[in-house]
């Protein structure tokens, strides 16, 4: 991808230039366009690709500056160190910057651009137009957009958007890993039907949400307790408690705020605690039997975040800001204290696509050999689980979501062989009515995303990895019941000695 940027500012000045003042100032944009933009620009580099001011005019209080480029010294960034330069000199003439005008910003990419490629829309972008393999774009920036460097952020952007249409339908890269024989199956049906059938749950009133009876909770629940008793005792794991309202501070360092919108829960607060501010909404309801909620929606501020969608980001402000001692490696957490939330819209299905669910957040972290050990250490315990305790038909696959690949956290091997260890590995099982494979819980290398994003360093100076592993409660009972039924006859007597008999404690007339 060729780029050039090219911008059109305003330099206001305390006083009007004089003539020397207007003198040496031409000789300074002489030397900064031979000298001060070259600073940096590497050896071989066109000269055309390096930021130059192309056009200086002189009125009054005012030097009008054009300052064009391509990829070395960015007309933004020449602008900026021009004014640097410019300062001191000027100042012996009794002239100082009071302000920086930018009247027009553009930025020209060239390249091949997919079919499928859209320009983002944004505020800062005026207008966008593509033709051929020229995008040109016209922003309104000011001069401290400019100092934030957006134009640079927007051609990250656009590369990515490219990235992302090139990347298409192909959604995510899978590999499968291992995949279990066949095994006892004793039920051909869909579970979900079946356990409402015989009143295990029931409908909740929000979407995508239900209420498990006793016997589902009781499924639930021994499930939990194989996983205790198999893995988090075992491997050492200590329970924590982990906040379950997000607000955007703890996504923005997780990198969820990049995209996870569509899916979120969002959170409001009362523009008050007054409680006469709110009588009139009782009021309303008295009267009308109804919810004023268009009126509601006045009286709120936010969103101030979400509901918790995967649960290990709200741990990390525990270590935010933190350097971990040597000894106290690797850390092994996990988190069972809350529901998640995801608005799963049309694909709600089930117990097993739900917009509440019930997860155990494994999560541990400490050096990148220590991480990736945990991860294998885990996956050793889980395909014992699976294969001789729950005696389920899975597979597992390596995934690699279209996010990781992206943010180029699929990094090379860097020697100690865990940099290919980066990314995710799902566990699916198969489910007999519908013949497909339904993710049931994932094991996560993520990197040192969270130690970075969250600013946590280890005392020995090496590298902080972490990993986390979401067990979900609905979709583990939603793949063992779809392949051993509902009578617990059928099932493995582990799982069957957990449960114990199931619990009816409701008679309906
Ligand atoms: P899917 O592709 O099925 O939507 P996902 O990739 O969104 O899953 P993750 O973000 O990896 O899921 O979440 C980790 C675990 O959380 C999943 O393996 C699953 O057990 C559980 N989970 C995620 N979404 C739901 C849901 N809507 N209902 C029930 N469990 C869920
Ligand atoms: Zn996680
Ligand atoms: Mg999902």
């Amino acid at each position: 991808m060729q780029v050039r940027f090219r911008l059109d500012a305003e330099l206001r000045f305390s006083a009007p230039f004089s003539q020397e003042a207007e003198e040496s100032c031409r000789a300074l944009i002489d030397e900064a366009n031979r000298v001060l933009f070259m600073k940096g620009v590497p050896k071989g580099v066109d000269r055309s690709e390096v930021g130059q001011i192309t056009r200086s005019e002189f009125s009054g209080n005012t030097l009008t500056l054009t300052v064009e480029s391509g990829a070395y010294t960015r007309a933004h960034d020449a602008l900026f160190r021009f004014r640097k330069q410019v300062a001191p000199s000027l100042g012996k003439h009794r002239l100082g910057i009071r302000e920086i005008v930018v009247t027009d910003y553009s930025i020209e990419l060239e390249g091949a651009f997919p079919e499928n490629f859209r320009t983002p829309e944004l505020p800062f972008i005026k207008k966008a137009v593509l033709s051929g393999r020229v995008l040109s774009v016209d922003l309104a920036v000011s001069a401290s957009d400019l100092e934030n460097r957006i134009p640079d952020r927007l051609v990250r952007l656009f590369e990515e958007k490219i990235e992302a249409a090139e990347y298409g339908g192909k959604g995510e890269h899978w590999e499968l890993i291992y995949e279990s024989g066949a095994k006892a199956r004793h039920f051909e049906g869909d579970p979900t039907a079946e356990m409402i059938q015989r009143g295990w749950i029931k409908h909740a009133l929000s979407r995508g949400q239900w209420i498990h009876g006793p016997q589902s909770t009781q499924l639930f629940r021994a499930f939990e307790q194989i996983v205790v008793d198999e893995i988090i005792k075992p491997m050492g794991f200590t329970e924590m408690i982990f906040p379950k309202l997000v607000p955007w501070e703890v996504w923005m360092k997780s990198g969820h705020t990049k995209g996870v919108y569509p899916e979120i829960y969002y959170v409001c607060t009362p523009k008050t605690r007054d409680a006469a501010y709110w009588e009139d909404i009782g009021d309303y309801f008295k009267v009308t039997g109804e919810v004023w909620v268009d009126e509601i929606r006045n009286r709120i501020d936010g969103p101030i975040g979400g509901l918790c969608y995967a649960q290990c980001p709200s741990f990390w402000p525990f270590l935010q800001g933190e350097t971990l001692a040597n000894d106290c490696l690797p850390i092994r957490i996990f988190d069972r204290s809350g529901t998640s939330h995801r608005y799963e819209s049309g694909g709600i299905h089930g117990i097993e696509r739900v917009d509440e669910f019930h997860r155990i957040e494994i999560l541990w972290l400490g050096t990148a050999e220590q991480t990736v050990e945990t991860a294998d250490r885990l996956h050793d315990a889980y395909t014992h689980v699976f294969e001789d305790l729950l005696e389920l038909e899975w597979r597992c696959a390596k995934v690699t979501p279209w996010f990781m690949a992206q943010e180029g956290m699929i990094g090379p091997d860097n020697g100690c062989g865990c940099g290919g260890r980066i990314g995710t590995t799902d566990y699916e099982a198969l489910l007999p009515y519908s013949n497909s494979w339904l993710e049931f819980q994932n094991v996560s290398i993520n990197g040192d995303k969270y130690p970075k994003g969250f600013n946590v360093k280890i005392q020995s100076g090496a590298d902080c990895w972490s990993g986390c592993s979401g067990i979900g409660l609905e979709r583990w009972t939603a793949a063992f019941l779809a392949q051993k039924g509902l009578d617990i006859g059928n099932w493995p007597d582990i799982v069957a000695k957990k449960v114990g008999e199931p619990k009816n404690l409701f008679k309906f007339l």
